[in-house]
């Protein structure tokens, strides 16, 4: 008897992530992958120009991070991570302090983005009813996304991501994000930073008392339209959180470990928030784990005689060893080779390529920040936002020529691995200027 395509299968049992099974292409049946490319069963090369949905960043099949891999599963595969520990989680919460920004100081495991963000938000909430006070309220900012999980979604936008759940999410504040291209004051960038600092000043001062934290994703807002900021906001939104005496929260589950140009987003600004939220690249983008770290201060915010102050959150694979093992060698990358560099390196050829598409007609606006190019289109009579018919078919187009691009509807990104190489990236570029070009004469 003939195997069956996975495909075959996969339509009779599988449920896929973000897919409307009724409109969405078959997904690609992928058999391996190695640096930047994915390969699929029926014989195609695809380069991976979103790094796996933003996790991946020294490469598929990266031979340092396999061995790890390989190594830490011949010692030690899992054990429960309430009163066990082991060598892969300490060394690697060793390793995360030493390049975090200055003052973090203890690190929460759990097992993605979502769930470190709802450790972060759960942590702030009860830090200050440990210490007696009430602190209800949560303030998050317009164009935010901070994954899928009820209380990540309660701090996100809302969108066509949340809208079918909003009865079921915790309210929250929203101000304003300095979405300068989108702008509804129409104002110049730096006039535009203190509008809307002003926002989140007023917020503040309308419950000054009662404010746990300030959630934001800094420097990059993702999934919420690749918005990118002035470093002055982020020193603003500081600024604020300590004149109001509030945590700031930093999920930086899509900017650390690099995506921005720097370790970590808040460096752009030279700001140490109070309770940070990594995922993604944390693991180089080979296993599911979370990191929350905060400072000191917090940490003994919980520790007490009295038991009811334990913060009892924790997952089955908390701190699971080969994840850690991996993240840690990830890091011995970075300390080994220049990977910011790499970064770096990237960020100008994705300017070299990307920034002459502003004079295309279809094309908005164009923005770079470290290894993440991104092209706001202006389309017409589709819906705006994620649900812009253009997303879905410029990515199947993409695909067609050999990259795979997920656009947020009518913002393009590309956000490749960083061992990309210069010839990758100026091919990957061109595509995107052809693919460009051509809707622009077409319309
Ligand atoms: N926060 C941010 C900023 C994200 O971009 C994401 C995922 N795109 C998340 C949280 C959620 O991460 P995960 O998908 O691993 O749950």
């Amino acid at each position: 008897m003939l195997a069956k395509s996975i495909l075959t299968r996969d339509s009779r049992y599988v449920w896929h992530p973000y897919t409307q099974t009724a409109t969405a292409p078959a997904p690609l049946p992928i058999v391996r992958a190695e640096g930047v490319y994915l390969y699929t069963e029926d014989g195609r090369k695809i380069l991976d120009g979103i790094s796996s949905w933003w996790v991946n960043i020294h490469g598929h099949s990266h031979p340092r991070l396999n061995t790890a891999l390989r190594k830490q599963a011949e010692v030690l595969q899992h054990v429960l991570f309430a009163g066990c520990t082991h060598a892969p989680a300490v060394d690697l919460a060793e390793s995360l302090i030493s390049v975090l920004p200055k003052g973090l100081q203890r690190v929460f495991y759990s097992d993605n983005g979502s769930t470190a963000v709802e450790v972060a938000v759960k942590m702030a909430y009860q830090y200050w009813k440990n210490r007696g006070a009430t602190r209800n309220v949560f303030i998050a900012l317009h164009h935010g996304y901070h994954g899928d999980t009820v209380g990540a979604m309660s701090a996100s936008e809302i969108s066509a991501f949340t809208d079918p759940f909003k009865r079921l999410l915790f309210d929250v504040v929203r101000v304003a994000s300095p979405h300068c291209y989108r702008c509804p004051v129409g104002l110049q960038r730096e006039s535009c930073d203190i509008d809307c600092i002003s926002s989140l000043e007023k917020a503040l001062n309308a419950a000054p008392h009662s404010v746990a934290a300030v959630i934001v994703e800094p420097m990059l807002q993702g999934a919420g339209g690749m918005i990118v900021w002035p470093a002055e906001f982020l020193k603003g939104v500081r600024r604020l959180c300590d004149q109001y005496g509030t945590l700031l929260i930093a999920d930086e589950v899509l900017t650390g470990f690099g995506r921005t140009g720097r370790m970590f987003a808040c460096e752009h600004a030279g700001v140490t928030p109070d309770i940070i939220c990594l995922s993604k690249a944390l693991t180089a983008g080979y296993l599911p784990l979370g990191a929350t770290a905060t400072t000191e201060e917090i940490y003994q915010g919980f520790v007490s005689q009295d038991r009811s102050k334990t913060f009892f959150h924790g997952h089955s694979y908390t701190a699971n060893p080969l994840a850690c093992a991996v993240a840690a060698e990830s890091l011995r990358i970075f300390r080994d080779e220049d990977v910011l560099a790499r970064v770096k390196r990237l960020e100008e050829l994705l300017k070299q390529g990307l920034k002459p598409l502003r004079s295309v007609r279809c094309v908005g606006d164009v923005r770079v920040i470290g290894g993440v190019g991104i092209v706001e289109l202006e389309t017409d009579g589709g819906r705006s936002g994620y649900l812009d018919e253009i997303g879905p078919k410029l990515g199947a187009e993409f695909l067609r020529r050999g990259v795979l691009l997920r656009p947020l509807g009518n913002v393009l990104y590309v956000m490749p691995p960083y061992v990309i190489t210069e010839g990758e990236t100026d091919w990957v570029t061109n595509q995107v200027k052809e693919v460009l070009t051509t809707i622009a004469s077409d319309n």
